[in-house]
């Protein structure tokens, strides 16, 4: 399905992005459940039912400091009861609440047989005798959470599927879990290919350039929730560009960068059909980015196909491919929904002139602090210039086609974070 696709270049005739990401969709599946401690869940998708051990509250338990009372010895107010016990958090009532009497409870404490209100310390004066109670409105119930008004042992707290939020895992620690089934985080290998490329680590020698991407790439990996391992920089050289996707096709997803475009040492397609992987398509009506290519290969030993990216090297085509394609990818490994690379409606600051015949993602920053997002384009050299895109938010997106949008109209925007 992909050969027209990929042997074309008139944008027209190329997937559009929407296109695109159905294919991809229709590739992935979610990976399998396993166990992992609440400290290495946070958004995660749940894998299993979760249910309560034991009621919650265990214990009808007091919700303010103040006094365990029979509200029927409390028809009116400035009504004297005597003080009995004093019950604090972790502690039980020795007895229960004799008629006429009133004990002192703590927030958390368990509140006596025959108590049915507690009155706030603030409603209350202590007179001879006793204590006054000053509480119009008290009525049965008040200011106690009932034996398992949360939840009763059996009941299911948590729903398979849902995303591990820092609430949902108190939830989980709170009917006694340390661990959860749930769908671990995929393996992105990351490998960034040309023989222009020096690590960081180098001042880059005559035609040399460092290579950012795998950084940048990496760091989006592990913001998507999967876990990134990169490869190191790997020449435009056959071999060396076999062995290093053997390697990356261990993994769930690997990710190029750089060698999918036509040029003569853009050897990254031939390379992954050679080693298997199955062309989904290549190139997309997309700036930057265009020349991206997705494929997947099925594996024999039950596990999920690899999912393989080529991204463009200009560092913002790969960093777009990634935020628009990837991440669909890694959101559909992880079991969750497909709404994290959905545009969001903003509003534009200034007019701004598109011209191109493909929707174009352009770096721009975004007014947090207006009444409603209003965005900015940054001024900016196109899919190379890095440092003026790491200044921006995220990016507006423009439609295909010459036209002046004005200052005011509602416009998409994919944020970087
Ligand atoms: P390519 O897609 O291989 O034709 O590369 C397109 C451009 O991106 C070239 O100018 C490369 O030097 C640059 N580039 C490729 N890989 C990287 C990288 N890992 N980091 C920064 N720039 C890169
Ligand atoms: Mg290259």
């Amino acid at each position: 399905m992909s050969g027209g696709w990929g042997k074309s270049t008139a944008a027209a005739e190329l997937p559009s992005v929407a296109e695109a990401l159905a294919l991809v969709h229709a590739r992935v599946a979610a990976l399998p459940p396993e166990s992992i401690a609440l400290a290495a869940a946070l958004g995660l998708v749940l894998g299993e039912d979760v249910q309560a051990d034991i009621d919650a509250p265990p214990f009808a338990k007091s919700l303010v400091d103040g006094y365990a009372v029979r509200s029927r010895d409390v028809a009116d107010s400035g009504q004297v009861l005597r003080v009995g016990e004093s019950i604090a958090a972790g502690q039980v009532p020795s007895r229960a609440l004799a008629a006429g009497e009133a004990a002192v409870i703590m927030t958390g404490a368990a509140v006596p047989d025959q108590a049915d209100a507690i009155v706030m310390h603030e409603r209350t004066r202590v007179v001879a005798g006793g204590i006054e109670i000053n509480d119009a409105k008290l009525k049965p119930g008040q200011n106690i959470l009932p034996r398992g008004r949360e939840a009763h042992a059996g009941d299911v707290v948590l729903a398979r599927g849902c995303v591990l939020t820092p609430a949902r895992l108190g939830v989980a620690a709170s009917f006694g879990r340390t661990e959860l089934r749930a769908i671990r985080r995929p393996k992105v290998a990351i490998a960034p290919t040309g023989d222009e490329l020096v690590p960081p680590t180098q001042i880059p020698g005559p035609g040399q350039i460092r290579d950012s991407s795998s950084t940048t790439l990496a760091a989006l990996a592990a913001q998507a929730g999967a876990v990134a391992e990169t490869l190191g920089i790997v020449a435009d050289d056959p071999g060396a560009l076999r062995a290093a996707f053997a390697k990356g096709l261990e993994s769930d997803l690997l990710v190029i960068s750089g060698g999918v475009s036509a040029g003569k040492h853009d050897l990254v397609p031939e390379t992954l059909e050679a080693l298997g992987v199955a062309c989904v398509f290549h190139k997309v009506r997309i700036k930057p980015g265009k020349p991206i290519w997705f494929g997947v290969k099925p594996r024999t030993d039950g596990r999920t196909p690899a999912l393989v990216f080529g991204l463009p090297g200009n560092p913002v085509g790969s960093l777009v491919g990634f935020l628009v394609f990837v991440r669909a990818a890694i959101d559909g490994l992880l079991g969750r929904g497909r709404d994290r690379g959905r545009p969001l409606p903003v509003r534009l600051a200034r007019d701004f002139a598109h011209k191109g015949d493909r929707p174009t993602y352009h770096p721009a920053t975004l007014q947090e602090d207006a009444l409603e997002p209003v965005a900015a384009a940054v001024d900016w050299a196109g899919s190379a210039d890095l440092s003026r895109a790491a200044a921006a938010d995220g990016f507006l997106l423009f439609e295909a086609g010459d036209r002046l949008y004005k200052a005011g109209e509602i416009v998409g925007f994919l944020p970087m974070r």
